[in-house]
């Protein structure tokens, strides 16, 4: 059996000066955190179950507090060279395509949040990611199967038969967290109520469309649709979050057919339909989600990312907020230092707040976004024509212009 414990330097007198973390799972969200502890100094080891470290190719949008925080870990550089800035957010109605709000994004992100919006290929990010680590930081093929608390360190033991020795344990292993479960006890997320078609198509197969640089969600009756380029242009990608009363199987990377999607969209704008029948495959996921958790952390342990706060993506904010939990355990743990349960729990109670809110708001578009033709629908619309709703700059402030590594309990978002 092998056992990883990390080399700690050590200070004057011999003594460990680092705080030594292990970090389950190699999302985006382990990942983040595992470079902002690096570059904070934190001795920080990844440990991933997959055989190698990938995401199911799919879009993702890089909102400005992310940015703030990927900037600031040197990625600035890599987001501009395969990312595709937006120039408007533009939501549109599901038959006629009329505009029901455009938001202008370009330029007016920086100067009103200091960072743009990147749409990025999820791919894409995560080797940015990966690239900024010490490969020998990363350990693949090593599934946490259980954890021990023995007051001073945890033990970490994987399935490989492989054991860790550390300070802190942070899971950030998905929606279905081992973690979570040893620290609180299984519990079966919730079917949402939604499938998502995702897929990716060749820019150019598209040329005949002259597709506006812009996100562009189409909102109709119990489903939407949206696409944005990413990887520089080259590729367009697309969701289609279909309703469905019941769902039995669970897979980020099952294929689904695309004549189902296709027909869910029957009737739909032409530029909807044209975009889906350019598609080679769809991937098809089912949503799930769970209610916020009323703690994250248990004496050296903690969670990160869909492992404590999955939501719907209705808000474009999973990924986010676990960027955004990295940053803000890592400015914790160099605020108290060895104090290991001290960090964790003022981390829990600046980021718990927030992205329970979160949660809440991105169940709460679903409705909103799939409501039938009729008179919720024209409220609605008439609620975008105003520009009063989630998706205008100004309502959105609140998540786009946060520090996540300004640690003030008193301005902590309820
Ligand atoms: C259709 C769709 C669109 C989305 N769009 C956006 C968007 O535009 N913007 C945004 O911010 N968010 C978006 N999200 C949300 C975002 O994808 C997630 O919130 C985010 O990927 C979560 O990252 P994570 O690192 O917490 O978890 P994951 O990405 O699930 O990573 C968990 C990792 O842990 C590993 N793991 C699991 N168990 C173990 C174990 N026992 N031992 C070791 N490793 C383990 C897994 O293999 C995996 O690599 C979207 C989600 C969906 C479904």
């Amino acid at each position: 059996m092998r056992s990883h414990r990390p080399a700690v330097p050590t200070g004057p007198g011999g003594t460990s000066n680092r705080v030594s973390v292990a970090i389950i799972g190699g999302g985006i969200g382990g990942l983040s955190a595992a470079l902002s502890l690096l570059q904070a100094g934190v001795d920080v080891q990844v440990y991933e179950q997959a055989p190698m470290l990938g995401e199911v190719g799919a879009g993702l949008q890089v909102s400005p507090n992310a940015a703030r925080v990927l900037h600031r870990l040197g990625l600035a550089g890599e987001l501009a060279r395969t990312g595709v800035p937006p120039l408007d957010w533009h939501q549109r109605r599901w038959d006629d395509g009329r505009t029901l709000l455009r938001t202008p994004l370009a330029g007016r992100l920086e100067a009103a949040f200091g960072f743009p919006q990147y749409q990025v290929h999820r791919a894409d990010l995560l080797a940015a990611l990966a690239n900024a680590l010490p490969t020998e930081r990363v350990h693949l093929g090593h599934q946490l199967t259980d954890l021990a608390d023995r007051g001073d360190h945890i033990q970490a033991t994987f399935a490989n038969g492989a054991h860790a020795e550390i300070d802190l344990l942070v899971g950030a292993d998905g929606i279905h967290s081992t973690v979570r479960n040893l620290l609180f006890g299984p519990q079966d997320p919730h079917f949402t109520g939604c499938v998502a078609y995702r897929g990716l198509v060749p820019a150019d197969r598209l040329d005949h469309l002259d597709l506006e640089v812009t996100a562009q969600l189409w909102m109709g009756p119990g489903r939407h649709f949206i696409h944005y380029f990413v990887r520089d242009r080259h590729l367009l990608w697309f969701v289609a979050i279909v309703e469905q009363d019941t769902w039995t199987r669970e897979s980020w990377t099952e294929r689904g057919h695309l004549a189902d999607a296709q027909a869910a969209f029957a009737g739909w704008h032409p530029q909807v339909r044209a975009i889906l029948d350019a598609a080679d495959d769809a991937f098809l996921t089912a949503l799930f989600d769970r209610p916020p958790l009323q703690r994250w952390s248990v004496g050296r342990v903690t969670l990160l990312g869909d492992a404590c706060h999955p939501m719907l993506p209705f808000i474009a904010q999973g990924a986010a907020q676990a960027i955004e939990d990295g940053a803000t355990l890592t400015a914790c743990l160099a605020q108290t230092g060895p104090d290991v349960p001290g960090a964790l729990g003022r981390y829990e109670r600046l980021r718990l707040p927030r992205t329970s809110r979160l949660q809440v708001l991105s169940a709460a578009n679903k409705t909103r976004l799939h409501l039938p033709d009729g008179p919720q629908q024209q409220e609605r619309d008439a609620q975008l024509a105003t520009g009063s709703t989630d998706w205008s700059v100004g309502t959105i402030a609140w998540i786009y212009e946060h520090d996540p590594a300004v640690l003030d309990l008193t301005h902590s978002p309820t």
